[in-house]
């Protein structure tokens, strides 16, 4: 009630920073963060201006420490996670660069344990069970697809063909086709449409599927991450839950998804010194990026005009972003000294669409 409230004034746009802590190994007495007030503030200083005229003060709904658990967030996020199940589309990123815990928010930590881990697993898990005790006269069916964005294409992280080969158990999964076939002729039918029509989809019925299919999900990522040095921080990967309820009284039916948003790194890549794939890839992060950026400040400052044509990113998450449907961003800081001036360009990218 109070997040649907305050998003009526903010375009429901809310913007959620999350420090990351230092890393055993790395030094805690050179962090940039000054203060984290209970408040959303953020007050950072400049290590080469100490004094009062390095610091800096942000604001944002919500300013995690670096002593936040994985639960705490996500108890926040539950309510906008379950608005799904009443029919919102929900989108929620994770912005900042390369080693600023973005993975470690939006999954976990490699090999979590449970309360290891990361929204994806939380929000999955929760709409699921949800979906199956609440009111009695609503049936609900919950499918997921997950996708990645590299190099401004569109790449199946759940399809049955580079999948089966290394797990049998997909085509268990694809025992559930004829449902399967249903569900997706039925969301086609939806005004809101699928997201990316041709990813594959699988409906999620128990706490183990959701495990098997995010991990599915995280390999075929990981895969072409070693083939291709890192690619994982360079590709935005989008795991995608669709929910619909049909109202067995009535025969109604109403439709929600809810799109959980791992975005390539923004750190900004010395011009000078890449070249060929590297800058390439570069661009296309840069642009998309920037894209979103756009996107989301046109909807913040309700524009009419919103630019969702310039990334396969906002085009693919278009009917999610704007109108009735709502955006959480987390921006993830590194507070090390070394990453001063990406921090204060992710900051700054933050206050900008919040
Ligand atoms: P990114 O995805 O932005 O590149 P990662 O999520 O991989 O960053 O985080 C970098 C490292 O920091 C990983 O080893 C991760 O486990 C760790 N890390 C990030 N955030 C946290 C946190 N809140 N608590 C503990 N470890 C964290
Ligand atoms: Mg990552």
């Amino acid at each position: 009630k109070l997040f649907n409230e305050l998003q009526e004034l903010k375009g429901n746009i809310r913007v959620y920073c999350r420090v990351r802590p230092f890393l055993p190994g790395q030094g805690a007495s050179n962090t940039v963060v000054e203060h984290i007030g209970e408040h959303g503030e953020l007050v950072v200083l400049n290590p080469t201006k100490p004094g009062k005229d390095g610091l800096r003060k942000f604001r944002f709904n919500k300013v995690y420490s670096p002593a936040s658990t994985q639960a705490e967030v996500f108890s926040d996020i539950k309510p906008l996670v379950r608005s799904v199940l009443d029919g919102y589309n929900v989108c929620i990123f994770a912005y900042g660069q390369t080693g600023s815990g973005k993975t470690y928010t939006m999954t976990g930590p490699d090999g979590a344990r449970e309360e290891e881990w990361g929204v994806n697993y939380r929000a999955l898990n929760d709409l699921f069970k949800i979906s199956q005790s609440r009111k009695s006269n609503i049936a609900y069916e919950v499918g997921v697809q997950m996708v990645e964005i590299y190099n401004e294409q569109v790449r199946d992280l759940l399809s049955g063909d580079s999948s089966q080969k290394r797990y049998p158990f997909l085509s268990a999964l694809t025992w559930f086709s004829t449902s399967l076939s249903n569900f997706l002729l039925q969301f086609r039918s939806q005004q809101n449409g699928l997201a990316v029509p041709d990813a594959s989809m699988y409906p999620v019925t128990s706490t183990s599927d959701v495990l098997e299919l995010m991990n599915i999900g995280l390999d075929n990522r990981v895969v072409s991450s070693t083939a291709l040095n890192e690619r994982s921080s360079r590709s935005h990967s989008i795991v995608t839950v669709h929910v619909r309820g049909k109202d067995l009284k009535t025969g109604s039916a109403l439709y929600g998804n809810l799109h959980l948003v791992d975005l390539a790194g923004s750190e900004r890549v010395d011009r000078s010194e890449v070249t060929g794939d590297r800058l390439k890839e570069a661009q296309h992060i840069n642009k998309s990026l920037s894209a979103l950026g756009d996107v989301i400040f046109s909807l913040a400052s309700k524009n009419s005009h919103v630019p969702y044509r310039n990334s396969k990113l906002t085009q693919l998450l278009q009917s999610s972003l704007g109108g009735r449907a709502k955006t959480l961003m987390f921006v993830q800081l590194n507070p090390d000294v070394i990453s001063y001036s990406e921090s204060m360009s992710t900051l700054k990218f933050a206050e900008r669409v919040s």
